[in-house]
């Protein structure tokens, strides 16, 4: 898309190395390097496939992924083999994601041992010293995941996923399985380890307030499209989609504010992402829809200096301003 070129033209004039990604359905989007792009958006809209088809943990059936310029699908072994050790994943379950009959040790250096990296005594010296600088102690190394908390096992998964020296790390939802009081922790390690490392971070996940803590920009996902784009300031003090608005509202709560005002509140179901709806996919629940978003789908416009959403209403001359309101909508605008 036209914006994503412009960037593009800006990184290279900044000296900067664009990742490139295009997955799920005509998503199109950028992690630029040593940032922390958050992807955002409910159960299954499609978060962790992107993270999965940028890592080619999964086949992409068009398009491209671009890593460093370098298109993932193209690649032949040998890069490939490249791309698995500098791009790295982190899951959400830090429970099931470890083998419960590898040590600590062997769990960080079997990364080491695929890739043919250095021998045992020098990979359990690397153990010890990912364990540390991951928060935990060098005489854990010969202890099982059962031994260790959910946070401590989280950091495991890190430490395994720092392992190979890697530039880029998808972090699924990688706290979301915590405690909220080692969530903290956990979010403050990978920014000590982003700095530390010049780490760059694709950072999925469902809840709001995570993603503002430790993101650049963010990407809000709805049915496999990102409808919104912008840095954390943006995305929370202005956004410009609807559904953006939805779900910085979605903390349960009547539809209109205390002045009366309506604000934005997510009604009905998820449709299939098998099934979208026609025009714009938010239309069966946004309460802004008009004929318009049933008939068109809306590009994305850049609202401010990079900040992009798809939405009519971003549009001023828009046919979508003269056409008449959804039935829903309706219902909702009279309340
Ligand atoms: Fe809502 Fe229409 Fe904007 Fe889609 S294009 S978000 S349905 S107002
Ligand atoms: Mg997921």
């Amino acid at each position: 898309k036209y914006y994503y070129e412009q960037d593009t033209i800006l990184d290279r004039l900044l000296g900067r190395d664009p990742v490139s990604i295009k997955a799920v359905d005509g998503l199109d989007f950028e992690i630029h390097e040593g940032e922390t792009l958050g992807l955002v958006g409910e159960s299954g809209c499609g978060k962790s496939t992107t993270g999965e088809t940028l890592l080619r943990l999964r086949e992409a059936t068009d398009g491209q992924v671009r890593f460093d310029g370098q298109n993932l699908f193209e690649m032949t072994d040998g890069e490939l083999t490249e791309f698995r050790r500098r791009a790295q994943v982190v899951f959400q379950d830090p429970f099931s994601s470890l083998d419960p009959r590898m040590t600590a040790g062997e769990i960080i250096t079997e990364p080491l041992e695929i890739h043919d990296i250095a021998g045992p005594a020098e990979r359990r010296e690397r153990a010890i010293d990912l364990l540390e600088r991951v928060g935990l102690s060098g005489d854990q190394i010969d202890r099982y995941p059962n031994e260790f908390s959910g946070g401590q096992r989280q950091r495991i998964g890190i430490a395994r996923a720092l392992a190979l020296e890697p530039d880029f790390i998808v972090l699924d939802e990688p706290v979301s399985a915590l405690d909220v009081s080692v969530q903290a922790q956990v979010l403050n390690l990978l920014e000590d380890l982003q700095a530390e490392f010049d780490l760059t971070y694709l950072f999925i996940a469902h809840d709001l307030s995570v993603v503002r803590h430790i993101s650049d920009r963010v990407s809000v996902m709805y049915l496999g499209e990102i409808v919104e784009t912008g840095s954390v300031e943006d995305i929370f003090e202005s956004p410009a989609h609807p559904y953006t608005r939805a779900l910085l509202e979605s903390v349960p709560r009547a539809s209109a504010d205390e002045h009366g005002r309506r604000v934005d509140t997510l009604e009905g179901d998820v449709p299939s992402p098998r099934a979208p709806p026609d025009g714009c996919r938010f239309h069966t629940r946004c309460p802004h829809a008009r004929e318009a978003c049933r008939a068109e789908v809306p590009a994305d416009i850049e609202v401010e200096s990079g900040q992009y959403a798809a939405c009519f209403r971003n549009v001023d001359d828009h046919p979508y301003w003269r056409s008449e309101p959804l039935a829903h909508a309706e219902v909702n605008a009279g309340g």
